[in-house]
């Protein structure tokens, strides 16, 4: 039997019967795919963007270590389904956290 726990509570969803919602998310770059010319496929251009990228110094190493498309998969229980549907971001604990380390 597949065990399923809630990715955001940690409730036991196998356990107490719950229905299981499932969350996919996909991160990618959003450039205009019509917007590649040949030009863009060589090695040189692959290579001037990642001159770019060791230019910008802003960036943390996390960030430029960052692959290109990731793919999230989690599951949630009932509740937690309810509260991802009303902040898919996290905006409302990304703002709250904030405030407690401030
Ligand atoms: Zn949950």
């Amino acid at each position: 039997m597949v065990h399923f726990t809630c990715d955001l509570c940690g409730k036991d969803l196998t356990a107490c019967g719950d229905p299981r919602y499932v969350v996919k998310i996909e991160a990618y770059p959003g450039f205009d795919p019509t917007e590649i010319t040949e030009d863009d496929l060589d090695d040189d251009h692959m290579e001037a963007v990642s001159q770019i990228l060791q230019r910008d110094e802003g960036g943390s190493p996390e960030d430029l270590a960052a692959p290109l498309r990731k793919g999230f998969r989690f599951d949630l229980c009932p509740a937690c389904h309810v509260k991802f549907l009303k902040d898919p971001l996290g905006k409302e604990s990304l703002r709250l956290f904030d405030f407690s380390k401030n």
